[in-house]
């Protein structure tokens, strides 16, 4: 089938809940994917993130087709050999007490908001069903009911309510708001490093530092969801680092198994995951062997490979290139590490257009909200590639 009839089919039976881009890959390596007609791209959007260690990576697929062969799942109703590997490993890497694994990112923040809330009233104090969480303006933490009450982007919410009460938005990047927003009902406070999906939205410096000792003052434990900011990609392990601060409970996903299954992990001090007992919570596929089999060898693959130094050192080289192509359209490039957002100017019709040329010239992007290109490829990229996207973006930006 050519990219027509492939188009074609995925429309005649799909629900529409996505709108790519036209193009079909089958085949990834590193950096580069390829689609049905032979034609190869650099892929830029990374699978949001998913894939930081790049496509196929072939120790990561070696692992899994090892444990594929041995073991694949048990349920947590018995025990697997792979499964206390992983907590010590993902535990030492984070300097995290406590984990509980799941599969996606929506369900990590999902296992959160019940872990702090069981915190608030049992060991808090906090009375019963008066738990309150707050969030930030333009959050995106995943597509569960609960999670999209929280959201303040419409369309995510219109047609789905009603919704799940106990959450409060205050402006991101604003640790006085927050400060004003706290109450003796407060039992977290869960925030982005970096609003990915906000348009790569990077707060003030010292915000989460600020936020870490307000939340510490009031007895609120700090949630940061890290599900893409975490694993390297903005140029350290976990984004938090940047400010020398230890958030209460961390939130990883999408890159904790290279893309090549979905893992997802809540790592905690143990006073908050320790609210947990036998019965609380689960998940059949959680905490599997091949999933704990295939993390562990994705976060090898991330130390041995030096590849949270590589976002750091290329990332600078990517934003001081991106900054150099003197484009009439560009409003503001920021982010950190691999983590780059361009905005464009309200005038520039819009970053899909942009993304689409992209694509005529060989690299894969995705717009974030309507004004902005994210630039998130993996982390394994090397400066000649880096090159050769600047050649190619610099052609779109500049009219
Ligand atoms: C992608 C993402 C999620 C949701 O992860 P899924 O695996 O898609 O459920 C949550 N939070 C952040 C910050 C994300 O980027």
């Amino acid at each position: 089938m050519d990219t027509k009839e492939i188009i074609a089919l995925e429309n005649r039976f799909g629900a529409r809940n996505y709108k790519p881009l036209d193009v079909v890959l089958e085949r990834g390596e590193g950096v580069w994917v390829w689609d049905v007609e032979g034609n190869r791209y650099m892929d830029c959007l990374a699978a949001y993130s998913a894939v930081n260690q790049g496509h196929c990576h072939p120790r990561i697929v070696n692992k899994l087709k090892e444990q594929a062969e041995k073991l694949c799942i048990t349920s947590r109703a018995f025990r697997n050999d792979q499964l206390s590997l992983f907590y010590r490993d993902i535990c030492e890497l984070t300097n995290s007490h406590m984990v509980l694994p799941m599969n996606s990112g929506a369900e990590a923040v999902e296992t959160v908001i019940k872990a702090v809330r069981k915190w608030g009233y049992t060991v808090k104090g906090v009375a019963d069903g008066k738990a309150e969480i707050i969030v930030c303006d333009n959050n995106f933490h995943g597509r569960t009911l609960t999670i999209i009450g929280f959201s303040t982007e419409e369309q995510y919410k219109e047609g789905f309510g009603p919704f799940t009460p106990g959450f409060k938005t205050v402006p991101f990047g604003d640790a006085e708001a927050l400060k004003q927003a706290i109450t003796e009902n407060t039992v977290a406070f869960m925030v982005e490093p970096i609003q990915g999906e906000a348009g790569v939205i990077v707060p003030p410096d010292g915000y989460l530092k600020a936020v870490r000792e307000i939340c510490s003052q009031n007895h609120v434990a700090l949630v940061l969801d890290e599900i893409q900011t975490g694993l390297g990609r903005t140029g350290r392990l976990l984004a938090e680092e940047h400010e020398g601060i230890e958030a209460d409970v961390t939130l990883i996903g999408k890159a904790l198994s290279g893309g090549c299954y979905p893992v997802s992990a809540v790592l905690s001090n143990a006073e908050v995951l320790g609210v947990f007992l036998p019965g609380d919570h689960g998940s059949t596929f959680g905490g599997n062997p091949l999933a704990c089999a295939v993390a562990r060898e994705a976060l090898m693959v991330l130390v041995e490979e030096n590849l949270v130094e590589n976002a750091a050192v290329l990332g600078d080289y990517f934003m001081k290139g991106l900054e150099r192509i003197k484009s009439p359209h560009v409003k503001e490039i920021r982010g950190k590490g691999l983590l780059i957002g361009v905005e464009l100017k309200a005038g520039a019709g819009g970053a899909r257009a942009f993304c689409e040329r992209l694509m005529g010239l060989g690299i894969l992007c995705k717009e974030t909200h309507e004004h902005v290109i994210r630039f998130a490829p993996p982390l394994v990229i090397t400066r000649a590639e880096i090159d050769w996207a600047l050649s190619r973006v610099e052609q779109v930006l500049i009219p």
